[in-house]
């Protein structure tokens, strides 16, 4: 009998699928959220506004609103902004928009896995860098990779998950001008680093920003994520992602947070910063241990090995 599984993309039956372990800890780190959860402030008046709300009719086709404030937040245009269901959505538009057979898609390794599991499914190849010896961005090998590979898309995640580094403006500005193809930079945890890439969307058309509400803005449950890019470059990112993607109660409570950020998230990415600091201070002094330095909400350390003599 004919196996339906024949007719799946070889090199899509090659791959595992992209899963998390079921936590168990007391304590729940696994992915990165917002540990204090959405203030009180942020559920009531979204709760409000969607009891005002017809629920029977479509949310917006394009949630112009949302776009405005995000906008406005991130010092960017509305035209240039997409708003997807999760960051995800948006990186997966990206990619299916970019990645065909032939294409090439270049990353910094370790880092997020969706952007290798995406190019993969789609017939790219993915060129891989890996993080230098101290966990950081290798800005000359990602240089000589653009030049040598010419790569369709680059995307770097920055503060990258898992390592916490981040890529600095100036190495940005470095690549974007030697790429001749799209540079993406998934900025998931831009809140806690202090820092945003988004005043170079300015100069650079061939730049595209990730940005989410899962980790710093408490919405993971919620599903929104938006891209910043040129309008043309929007525009076309656009054509990949589904009608009616970000339902309306998701985009109410983004606008929502949006709107309140300064007074109710804000604080809670404060005390995440500053307890990071707190936290690699403490563990410097601890025999055997070394923490990275990183700029989100998650930290790695490294141990040095202890073999008991046997
Ligand atoms: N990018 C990075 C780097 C992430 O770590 C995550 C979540 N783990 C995402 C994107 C996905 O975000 P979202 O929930 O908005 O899809």
């Amino acid at each position: 009998m004919a196996n339906p599984l024949d007719r799946i993309k070889p090199r899509v039956r090659g791959l595992k699928a992209y899963t998390l372990k079921p936590d168990r800890g007391a304590v729940k780190l696994n992915q990165n959220e917002n540990p204090w959860g959405v203030p009180e402030a942020v559920r009531a008046e979204t709760l409000r506004r969607m009891g005002r709300r017809e629920w029977a009719r479509y949310p917006d086709f394009v949630p112009a609103a949302l776009h405005e404030k995000l906008a406005a937040f991130a010092g960017w245009r509305a035209d240039g902004v997409v708003a997807g269901n999760g960051s995800n959505e948006l990186i997966q538009a990206t990619l299916m928009v970019t990645v065909g057979e032939g294409k090439r898609v270049l990353i910094s390794e370790p880092t997020f896995a969706l952007y290798r599991q995406v190019t993969t499914v789609l017939g790219g190849e993915v060129l891989s860098v890996p993080l230098d010896g101290a966990l950081g961005f290798d800005v000359e090998a990602l240089l000589e990779a653009i030049e040598r590979d010419e790569p369709d898309v680059t995307i770097l995640c920055s503060p990258n998950n898992p390592t916490g580094c981040r890529i600095s403006e100036e190495e940005l500005e470095r690549l974007l001008t030697r790429a001749g193809g799209i540079v993406v930079i998934d900025e998931a945890y831009f809140e806690f680093s202090g820092r945003t890439v988004a005043p170079l969307l300015e100069r650079h058309p061939n730049l595209a920003v990730f940005r989410t509400f899962s980790k710093a803005m408490a919405l993971a449950g919620l599903r929104v994520g938006y891209l910043l890019a040129a309008p043309e470059l929007a525009r076309e990112v656009s054509k990949a992602v589904l009608p009616y993607n970000l339902n309306a109660f998701s985009q109410t409570a983004a606008e929502v947070a949006v709107e309140l950020y300064d007074a109710e998230l804000r604080p809670t990415v404060e005390r995440v910063v500053a307890e990071r600091e707190r936290l690699f201070t403490e563990l410097q002094n601890i025999g055997g241990l070394a923490p990275v330095r990183s700029c989100a909400n998650f930290m790695v350390v490294r141990r040095r090995r202890t073999c008991a003599s046997v």
